[in-house]
Formats: structure tokens, sequence, C-alpha cells
């Protein structure tokens, strides 16, 4: 069994080697090479201990020297280098209280948390599996190494992760990781917001986020989501605009194929993704409810708007006009008018009813609008409140008032999007202000 590593790896290993030390990769990139997957990081095992390993190279961060942890930079690219270690018991489920460095790597295997993950290789001994891990990636399963309820009592985290390494690779959880998974799936409630959050939406943005629902039926997202939980009792787990949001999960994965979706479609954007799947996932529990569930997963501010934000939307109807349109961009905003759009298309193509059309039409309305630049906000009007100020207006509310009339006319009329044409129409408008009393 070859694997092909990369320079900067084996430039790592061999330095470590020249200087009497072990060092292998390990763990994922290990993983995804026997699976014929392009790993997205390379991690290094090495009997040196963290201060040899840093006296070794130029250019060295120290991202966790109290697990062994040392960053070795090579150019712009950064390799995690961490000494053989013994975990000692897990404090929080999650961070072993003390870590304890081993000249073996078997116990440094013997330490990860599935076989998959507990192998290693370098050129000259080739693969290590102690754990028979390259069978179970052979079977496609995910099994803990050693007995699975001391794997999960140590560290809770595990058991969402077993959830997320089968959504990924689209592996099946061995019966006896199973059955300890569900066994001890309360004690994730002790494991970081955070932590549950990074594997939450690993498991979101996976092949096979359906594998949520098993989280489910395993009584993991009864302790970090039971929004999620309610749903699926609350019946059909729909959405009442086309296929079930489970489904709608899976379909975001895919690109859509239908052309006219794929200049909206910015979906391989990791974080534009995961707005769509939180979306798509929580709508039916409500904005409230959303905006409850993703504080709690400490999601950033940013993604919490936007998926708030959507969800308020979900549902809005727009006639199929072009007015229709620009007055939904107008009220919505450009931006989360394409996000709605993407949703719409991902929950009802490939799709030959009356709803893949108005989708279809909606889109390439919006497109129209966008590529003519017309006008479906303030900051688009030909006019500023300055100008109307220029021309003898006074700050205030009428003066918004009279932009927001402009901007409608605007917004039905695109070619009243001049400034001479919306500069005589303020003036008619001021007449009418002055003739009602209100100030000028
Ligand atoms: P990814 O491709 O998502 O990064 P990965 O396998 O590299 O997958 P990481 O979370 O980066 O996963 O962890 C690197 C390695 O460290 C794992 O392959 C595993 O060997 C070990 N590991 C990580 N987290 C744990 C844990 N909670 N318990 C035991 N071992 C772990
Ligand atoms: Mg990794």
């Amino acid at each position: 069994m070859r694997i092909e590593l990369p320079d900067k790896v084996t430039y790592i290993i061999r330095t470590l080697q020249a200087h009497g030390y072990e060092a292998y990769a390990v763990g994922g990139c290990v993983r995804d090479s026997l699976l014929g997957r392009i790993p997205e990081d390379w991690d290094i095992t090495t009997s040196a201990d963290p201060y040899a390993t840093k006296a070794l190279f130029t250019r060295t961060i120290d991202t966790g020297i109290r697990h062994g942890t040392v960053t070795v930079m090579c150019g712009k690219q950064g390799f995690e280098v961490t000494t053989y270690r013994i975990d000692g018991e897990y404090e929080d489920g999650r961070h072993p209280k003390q870590v304890s460095f081993t000249k073996s790597l078997k116990e440094d295997l013997a330490r990860r948390d599935f076989t998959i993950n507990a192998m290693a290789y370098n050129e000259e001994d080739g693969l290590i599996d102690r754990f028979g891990g390259s069978a179970d990636l052979k079977q496609r399963v995910i099994r803990c190494v050693g007995d699975p309820g001391s794997r999960f009592d140590e560290d809770a985290l595990r058991i969402l992760r077993a959830f997320r390494f089968a959504a990924q690779l689209d592996f099946s959880i061995e019966e006896k990781t199973y059955a300890a998974a569900k066994d001890k799936a309360v004690n994730l409630g002790r494991i970081s917001a955070e932590l549950i959050q990074t594997e939450l939406n690993k498991l979101l943005l996976s092949w096979h986020p359906e594998l949520l629902v098993s989280a489910c039926e395993a009584g993991l997202t009864a302790v970090f989501l039971p929004e999620f939980d309610r749903l699926m009792e609350a019946g059909p787990f729909g959405n009442g605009s086309g296929v079930p949001a489970v489904e709608a999960l899976k379909a975001l994965v895919c690109e859509p194929d239908a052309a006219a979706i794929r200049t909206i479609w910015r979906g391989d954007v990791p974080k534009e993704r995961l707005i769509l799947s939180l979306t798509v996932l929580l709508h039916a529990a409500g904005e409230k409810a959303a905006f409850g569930a993703m504080k709690r997963l400490k999601y950033d501010n940013e993604t919490i708007r936007s998926v708030c934000h959507l969800i308020r939307y979900y549902g809005y109807d727009w006639p199929l006009t072009p007015v229709g349109i620009r007055m939904a961009m107008h009220e919505i905003g450009t931006e989360s008018m394409r996000l709605l759009l993407l949703l719409r298309a991902v929950q009802n193509l490939p799709g030959k009813g009356e709803e893949a059309e108005a989708v279809l039409e909606s889109v390439r309305l919006y497109e129209g609008i966008l590529r003519r630049r017309e006008c479906v906000s303030l900051k688009d009007l030909a006019v500023t409140g300055e100008d109307l100020i220029q021309i003898g207006f006074k700050p205030g509310r009428s003066l918004g008032e009279i932009l927001g009339r402009l901007l409608m006319q605007v917004i039905e009329d695109p070619e009243k999007n001049r400034r001479e044409i919306l500069l005589a129409e303020t003036e008619r408008m001021a007449d009418e202000y002055q003739s009602k009393g209100s100030r000028m």
C-alpha cells in the first residue's frame, strides 16, 4: 500500500528521522489517501517531544505545546506535528486533563477515536494499521478503537463525530459503536457549543446531511438541537412547499443542474451553503426558535442574522412580474433574494410543475433586473437626500418620505430613474407637501 506524500510532508518526516526520531503521517490524511480522497490537511505524529520538534525547524507555531502540538510552517502552509501521546482522563468530556507523552506509536494510535482515523504511514514502514482501520475502510464502517462505551465516556464529542464521519464518507456505524453512541448520547450535554457546532457544520455540509435524522433517532439532537426533534415529532417534516426539508438538505449538496440556476448558485462557498442548510433545517421551527438554537450553538452573528432573515421571508410570495420581483428585492435585499431563490430552486427543481416554473421565471426576472442594473434600493436611486437638500429641502421626515416615494415610482418604472425626471417629480411632490402644510 503506497501513499503519495506531499514533498513538504516527506521533508518534515525525513528531518525528524535524520535526528533519530520516528515520524509518520497520521489520522485523517492517511484515511483520505486510502480512500482516494484529497486530504484537507496533513498531520504528523512523532516520537520527538515538542521542544525537540521546534529546535529542528526554522518557523514553528506553538499551537498546543501542552498537548504536544507544534505547527511547522513550510512556506505559507502549516503542518501540525504532534508528539506521540496517551490521553489522560477527559476533563469536560473533551479535553484530556493531562496528557503524557509516550515513545510508542501504538499507544498514540490507540488514543484515537475510530479505527479509520488510527492509521499512520511513512515511506520506510508503509502503513501502520494496528486496529483494523483499512479493513473497516473496505467495509465502510465507523468503529471505535477499543471499547466504544469507555471511549465515549472519555470524550462524548466522539459520539457526534461518528455520525459526522458516517455522513462525510457514506459509511455506516458499526453495531456496538452505534449502541454505545445511543446509550451515551446524553453526555453530549457536557461538550462545548463551539465543538458541537464544528461537527454539526461538517455533517450538514457533507454529502449525506440526512444523517442528522439518524443522529436524531439515536438521541443526539435531543441534546444539542431539540428544535429538530420537535420538528421530527411534528409529523411530516414538511415545509408546505414541495419536498420535505431533509430532502431539501440533500438537494443542497448537489449543484442544481438547471442552467437557469447556475448563474445564481454560489453554494459551493461553505459559508453560504451553511446559511442555506440552517435555513432549510430550522425554518419550520420559526424565526424565534431558530435564533435561540443558533445563539445556543454559538453561531456568529452574521450567520444568525442571514438565516433569520431568510426564515422571515421563507414563504414570501411575489407576483411574477418585473415590478413584483423588484419590490421583493427591495424588501428582502438583493443578496438575500438570491439566496431565497436558491432555496426555492433547490426545493422545486428538478420538477416540472407550476412551482418549478415559477422559480425559473423568478430567476430569469431577477437576473434581468441585475443585468439592466435597475434600481431596487435608495442607494441606486438617481437622486440622493443631498440633492434634495441642495434644492432647498430641509433634512427630516418628509425628505425621507419623498425619497421613498421616488423609489417606489422607479421600482414601478425603471425608466424614471434619471436625475432630471426625479427632480421634476420632487418639485411636484414638494407643492403637494406644502399645500398639506408640512414643513419644507
Ligand atoms: P477532517 O478531515 O475533518 O479534518 P480528521 O480525521 O483530520 O478529519 P480531525 O478532527 O482533524 O479529524 O482530527 C485529526 C485526528 O485526530 C483524527 O483523525 C483522529 O485520529 C484524532 N482525533 C481528533 N479528535 C479526536 C477525538 N475527539 N478523540 C480521539 N481522537 C481524535
Ligand atoms: Mg483534520
